[in-house]
């Protein structure tokens, strides 16, 4: 093993690679971009210059590697594309500090990228959201910090259902009328990535219309839309579904609802979560085999993610969570969860679906869906971000086995290879006081990094930045407590 050059270790033990010459990585089990589906993942390699996977392949290294993980299998850094908050922060209300504190926490599920979710609220005020959100990532690009990657956020709301709504408070509920849309566009730029409405909603296709000219994606969820409806929506560019079955009219034979055309489509991908409580197993199975490659496994964490059983907030409605429970508003009604990415590809591996599929649908589909085609793969070209899961053999577990990733981690957990060098264990050894989350499913985590920027991301619209171009997520210089 050489030493790696410019790397360096963060308290909270995600790596922090700065630019290095040649390595190579190799894996006694590892999910490449053309890992075929259906089977364990096999023995492989790959080669990192600076930032970037720069060639890989399966069976053994051309030679000795620099870097072996041979526990638990290496993944492409997780990719969560809802996050209404975690760890007691909820984005809503969040400072900077706050999302820079979730942002360095994240890796600590496998989580390399995820995208803040600011649900409903009257519209300036997501206007301003979004704003300071804008302000923070240019800040944050300059800064080095260890922490997963903020990419451009989303908009859930207010262009709801009322039936529909969920947890997300009735009365800021609204019609998508042009102004409106045009509010948030100006004030989200290129850091607003999607936006959820109602599709059915009176100005809701010029609303998909003016969003996909200005390039931000449209989901569609918290909806009463029939089928038609919802194709529609698709011919004029919507491509995504916000947690499907939730919050949206679901399948009869007659009338296929949302659901129906979510499946049924193949323009539309499908966010999904699976924390086992929000949908059934049959339907995780269910979604898994009608719309193969367009299931993105999502957390919509709230803030009680990754903290013990009690009060919190989720853009201005009160939670509770009980333990061994998911976060529920006062009246009952789910609220989010407190799931977490590492453990859900666990779960849907419990249920049945394929190891492999299940790492692509919480990596390359979500990274493809929302257009940062540099993430989610570990193939040449691609930003060397990774995770090693749990080493429980997820395809060995029996379908319905509630165990499957999410074990818990031994006492003495076997060291992890590379302690100094390119890969390193993640928040193992968190204090028992610590509310943060418990000691589960040992992983390494790295977020590639070349150097710090220096200067904020180009704005303006039409100048959306390629996958490569979103700066990482660091941290604001006033944060106090990195
Ligand atoms: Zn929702």
């Amino acid at each position: 093993m050489s030493q790696v050059h410019g790397a360096r270790q963060h308290p909270d033990s995600v790596l922090w690679v700065h630019p290095a010459p040649s390595r190579l990585v190799s894996a006694s089990a590892v999910v490449l971009f053309d890992a075929p589906a259906g089977q364990a993942p096999g023995p492989g390699w790959l080669r990192i210059a600076g930032d970037r996977v720069v060639a890989t392949g399966h069976g053994a290294p051309p030679h000795t590697a620099d870097e072996h993980v041979d526990e638990g299998i290496l993944v492409p850094g997780l990719v969560d594309a809802q996050v209404n908050g975690a760890f007691g922060h909820d984005v809503a209300e969040a400072g900077g500090a706050e999302m820079a504190d979730i942002a360095q926490r994240l890796p600590r599920t496998g989580v390399t990228a995820w995208v803040p979710t600011f649900v409903t609220a009257p519209v300036e005020q997501l206007a301003d959201r979004l704003r300071r959100y804008r302000a923070l990532r240019a800040e944050l690009a300059r800064d080095d910090r260890p922490r997963a990657r903020l990419l451009p956020a989303h908009v859930e709301g207010p262009f709801l259902a009322p039936t529909r709504s969920g947890a997300h408070r009735a009365e800021w509920l609204c019609e998508p009328t042009p102004p409106r849309v045009a509010l948030l566009v100006d004030a989200g730029g290129e850091d607003l990535g999607y936006l959820t409405l109602a599709p059915e909603l009176p100005h809701a296709e010029a609303a998909v219309t003016a969003l996909v000219d200005a390039g931000v994606r449209v989901s569609l969820g918290h909806s009463e839309a029939d089928a038609a409806t919802v194709h529609r929506a698709a011919d004029l560019g919507a491509r995504l579904v916000t947690h499907l079955f939730n919050a949206q009219s679901p399948l009869h034979h007659r009338a296929p609802g949302v659901v129906g055309a979510a499946l049924a489509d193949d323009r539309l991908t499908l966010g999904l979560i699976v924390d086992l409580h929000h949908v059934a197993a049959d339907a995780v199975r269910v979604a898994f085999a009608a719309a193969p490659g367009r299931v993105m496994i999502v957390t919509d964490a709230v803030a009680s993610a990754g903290m013990p059983p009690g009060e919190y907030r989720l853009g201005g409605v009160d939670l509770v969570v009980q333990e061994g429970q998911p976060p529920r508003r006062a009246d009952g009604v789910l609220a989010g969860s407190g799931a977490r990415m590492d453990e859900s590809i666990g779960r849907a591996v419990s249920v049945g679906v394929d190891l492999v599929t299940a790492v692509r649908a919480a990596t390359a589909v979500p990274a493809r869906a929302l257009g940062h085609t540099e993430l989610g793969e570990l193939r040449p070209g691609a930003l060397a971000d990774m995770t090693v899961l749990d080493g429980t053999r997820c395809a060995a577990v029996p379908p319905g086995s509630p165990a499957a990733v999410a074990r818990e981690t031994p006492a003495s957990p076997p060291a992890l290879p590379g302690r100094s060098g390119i890969l390193t264990r993640v928040a193992r050894e968190i204090p028992a006081s610590s509310p943060v989350l418990p000691g589960r499913s040992p992983l390494v985590c790295c977020v590639a990094r070349e150097t710090p920027r220096r200067s904020a991301p180009a704005t303006g619209r039409g100048t959306r930045p390629g996958p490569g171009g979103d700066p990482l997520a660091t941290g604001a210089s006033r944060v106090e407590n990195p």
